[in-house]
């Protein structure tokens, strides 16, 4: 594509942003399976090796079907935006949110976070990090004024670490306002983006300063890979100490998986229209049903965060969770009479998903410790696939009678 031609569509963003001509006229980037790069003469080495020269030199510092699917993701975080970011595409959005904590953060520092946050980024936070003598402070962020109570507390606090909406209870905190509230108090402000996606929300309009992704979910769409990205605002930042953690600590991702990553990513915005619609389909069925007692989605006025969700993102999003009257054996009854929606953790995929919390992902943590969570016994996590409607819904019908 022209670079001159301004386009004015996120879709058409989606599709062809990111992608460079390629040399042999292929219409699609190719997966460039090369580890390393080779060097007309020693003098071009010379030059590569020490940055005079733009040019690749070993696939686990950066590959050309890897720097496309940066690019477009790039370019779908800002898209409207005025603003250049930078993406690093990792492993796994593990890798990408490992490399933004050990880039940005040193022993003794503190990060403010709050309490729904991805499993693996919960457990980082609570074991890794502090045997590296940085700890992790929870405080319901939700709630503007204990946030400010808390930065103002302890100045040892260098990073606001938000995951919006998150996992399970689709929980939202406020972009907006914390990001302000950070930047007050000289604290950086990170935000996982993986449940939203650039289509729905864009924390760096908000400036936020660091946005990570599991690409492995809605971005590829598809369930065919695992990855990750992390994207900055401070390019020197990200060119600089971000690069050299995700070099050294071996984060990166790799040509095949990046490649299904970018075809995935062309029809985000066809796929997001279509999830968050029938979400929201999905979510007054269930409100009406006499066996479920409650429906978390941020799409309902019900929902706690509901005006929070609304202020950041263009639509309430694919995920919601539910709470089946009858508790566990309701729940593990449910589960086992679905016949078309698939029965699996994860989420962002084109098909529906559906898990049990209670007998899958937190079977082994105490009673106690999971209604914490807002965790209980009969609820029901659903990643609303991009079926046709009617047979989502008469498969939730059949399932719950
Ligand atoms: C899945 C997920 C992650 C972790 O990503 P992986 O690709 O599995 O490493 C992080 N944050 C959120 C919100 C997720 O859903």
């Amino acid at each position: 594509m022209d670079k001159s031609f301004p386009l004015t569509g996120w879709g058409s963003a989606a599709i062809h942003a990111g992608h460079r001509k390629e040399p042999l006229y292929a219409h699609q980037v190719p997966i460039y399976a090369s580890s390393t790069y080779v060097y007309d003469d020693a003098e071009q080495g010379m030059r590569r090796f020490s940055g005079k020269e733009e040019g690749y030199i070993y696939s686990r510092w950066g590959n050309p079907t890897m720097t496309e699917a940066e690019e477009k993701i790039a370019a779908l975080e800002t898209f409207g935006i005025n603003k250049e970011v930078k993406g690093i595409l990792h492993a796994s959005g593990m890798a990408a949110i490992s490399t933004l904590m050990l880039a940005t953060l040193k022993p003794g520092d503190k990060i403010l976070t709050h309490y729904s946050l991805y499993g693996g980024t919960n457990e980082l936070v609570s074991i890794i990090l502090p045997g590296l003598k940085i700890e992790a402070l929870i405080c319901d962020l939700r709630n503007l004024s204990k946030a400010e109570e808390a930065l103002k507390a302890d100045p040892a606090i260098k990073m606001l670490y938000l995951e919006t909406p998150a996992n399970p209870t689709i929980q939202c905190v406020d972009l907006v306002e914390l990001s302000k509230l950070a930047k007050r108090h000289n604290c950086i402000t990170a935000c996982d983006n993986t449940f939203a996606t650039p289509y729905l929300q864009q924390p760096f309009r908000y400036d936020v300063d660091f946005v990570a992704h599991s690409t492995t979910k809605f971005l590829n769409g598809h369930g065919t890979a695992i990855g990750g990205i992390l994207l900055g605002r401070d390019i020197e930042f990200m060119n600089g100490p971000c690069t050299q953690v995700h070099r050294l600590m071996g984060g990166n991702s790799n040509p095949f998986d990046a490649f299904l990553l970018i075809q995935g990513m062309k029809t985000l915005e066809l796929r997001m229209e279509r999830h968050c619609h029938n979400a929201m389909e999905v979510a007054h069925f269930l409100e009406s049903h006499p066996a479920v007692a409650k429906v978390n989605y941020t799409g309902l006025e019900s929902h706690p965060d509901h005006y929070t969700a609304m202020k950041q993102m263009r639509y309430p999003g694919a995920m919601l969770s539910f709470e089946l009257k009858g508790g566990l054996q309701a729940g593990i009854d449910f589960m086992n009479k679905l016949k078309m929606c698939v029965r699996t953790v994860s989420l962002g995929t084109v098909d529906t998903l559906l898990s049990h919390p209670a007998s899958m992902t937190h079977y082994r943590i105490p009673k106690e410790e999971k209604e914490k969570y807002g965790i209980t016994d009969g609820l029901i996590r659903m990643n609303v696939g991009i079926e046709n409607i009617q047979d989502i819904i008469a498969d939730l019908d059949q399932s719950l009678s």
